[in-house]
């Protein structure tokens, strides 16, 4: 396919070492041919492959001193031509040089068309290029790998091998029904209903493994809650290890709601400390117990903190009744000065973690015990399987095993094989749809408007 030439600035705005200014298209080395003089050459004579040193011009002028690196189509991230500009890295020198290249004839790039052309001219699949967004994104190790699983193709070859099962029966039908001397009327081969039952079961790992993948990229949310003064912006501050919410003897001064990012054993737990919850006529207060309303319903963990220094009292249970959830850790606050509280009305909590916030004991405990809740609620450790991280795969998968469970059954009723022709072409269609071979202009929209520039 081709297409015309682009260009974009493909590291990010600001004062740097180096920019790359980056070109993709069948114009891109007559391009380079007008702006770029090469020390003691041509560009005619640059090697593929090859970096080489010169200075881009405008008219006889020098922008910059600069290394160029020279792709030649096929093998490049886009398969076109690719010139890679390493300029100095400030923001000026950087726009000028984008600037120079536009002028001779290439266009700027939309957000993500580098990796858009890959996909258009077929050297990735469209799981593979939203990988390449989630790798950009990636904010822990484990969420990191997945999506370099995703990017070297895994998902893509079990969709392959997947499909070759539906593939494999449509065949035989079609030499059954073309050639019914065959024999029309023998069962269909139970290697091929093997591979089907198979291929179904593995859309079922791969469907439930949603949950889990969607954990470790995009993190739990995890509320800590709990009446004014029982040490939660404590919590949060030796659970990320550094003083970032505001720590008082005042009850209720934590009144914006503090959202952090920690990264538990590769989960990255989104943190919100909420502000105390609260009866109370101050209206800046209540709006903060709304806002903890909320993000109690949003979360997917609770942190149900208790201040253990104190007797339990009225205002306790207020905040414990707003839980509507079992999904609850409890923590014992303030151990270094505790007395003997009473527990047992706490019922919707499971399992209480004894910490001291200031005195930093119990941290470590603290943070294996949430890692365990979350790993067990979802996951035995699979980082060797694969996990599907994104819904639209998700649902598209959902729709092919519905069309394969209806094959798969067709075939043990002995119903005639032609009534499975629309559940062989949803089944595939689907397939499809999860690797691009089928997509709408919408959804490459949607998808390639989420990278950055340059990307
Ligand atoms: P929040 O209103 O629930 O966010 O509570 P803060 O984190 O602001 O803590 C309230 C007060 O309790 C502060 O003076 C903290 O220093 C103190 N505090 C927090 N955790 C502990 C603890 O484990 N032991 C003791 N002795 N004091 C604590």
């Amino acid at each position: 396919m081709l297409l015309d030439t682009i260009a974009a600035i493909s590291t990010p705005r600001g004062e740097g070492g180096i920019s790359i200014v980056r070109m993709s298209g069948q114009d891109s080395l007559n391009i380079l041919e007008k702006i770029f003089k090469p020390k003691n050459k041509k560009v005619s004579e640059l090697k593929n492959y090859s970096i080489n040193y010169g200075h881009i011009i405008d008219n006889e002028h020098i922008i910059d001193e600069v290394l160029v690196s020279i792709m030649k189509a096929p093998n490049t991230y886009t398969r076109e031509d690719i010139i890679e500009i390493n300029c100095h890295g400030g923001y000026l020198v950087t726009e000028k040089v984008l600037e120079v290249v536009l002028k001779n004839g290439a266009r700027i790039a939309e957000i993500g068309e580098f990796t858009k052309r890959a996909f258009l001219n077929g050297r990735i699949d469209l799981t593979q290029a939203e990988a390449v967004i989630d790798v950009i994104h990636g904010k822990t190790e484990k969420s990191l790998s997945l999506s370099l699983n995703q990017l070297r193709g895994d998902l893509r070859d079990k969709i392959a091998t997947i499909k070759k099962s539906v593939l494999d029966l449509a065949a035989h039908i079609n030499v059954v029904l073309d050639y019914p001397e065959e024999g029309i009327d023998d069962p269909v081969p139970e290697n091929l209903v093997d591979n089907l039952k198979k291929a179904s079961a593995e859309i079922k790992d791969l469907v439930s493994s949603y949950d889990k993948g969607k954990i470790i990229k995009d993190g739990i949310k995890t509320a800590i809650i709990g009446k004014p003064n029982v040490g939660k912006s404590s919590i949060l501050n030796s659970l990320l290890r550094e003083d970032r919410a505001i720590v008082t003897h005042i009850p209720g001064t934590t009144r914006d709601i503090i959202e952090e990012v920690i990264n538990i054993n590769g989960i990255p737990l989104l943190l919100v400390d909420t502000a105390g919850i609260r009866n109370t006529d101050d209206i800046v207060e209540n709006i903060g117990v709304e806002k903890s309303k909320e993000l109690i319903n949003s979360a997917d963990l609770i942190l149900y903190v208790i201040d253990t220094s104190r007797e339990i009292d009225e205002e306790d249970f207020r905040i414990y009744d707003i839980i509507n959830t079992d999904k609850v850790i409890g923590i014992l606050n303030k151990i270094d000065i505790k007395q003997n509280i009473d527990l047992s009305k706490f019922s919707k909590v499971e399992k209480w973690i004894e910490i001291s916030a200031l005195s930093k004991i119990g941290i470590d405990n603290l943070e294996n015990e949430i890692y365990k809740y979350i790993m067990n609620e979802n996951v035995e450790d699979s980082s060797q399987k694969l996990v599907i991280t994104n819904v639209r795969h998700k649902s598209a998968l959902e729709k092919t095993n519905e069309a394969l469970l209806n094959i798969i059954e067709t075939i043990d009723m002995g119903m005639p094989m032609d009534l499975m022709a629309v559940d062989i072409k949803d089944a595939l269609d689907s397939l499809s749809e999860v690797t691009g071979e089928i997509s709408s202009e919408d959804l490459l929209d949607h998808i390639f408007s989420n990278f950055c520039v340059g990307k």
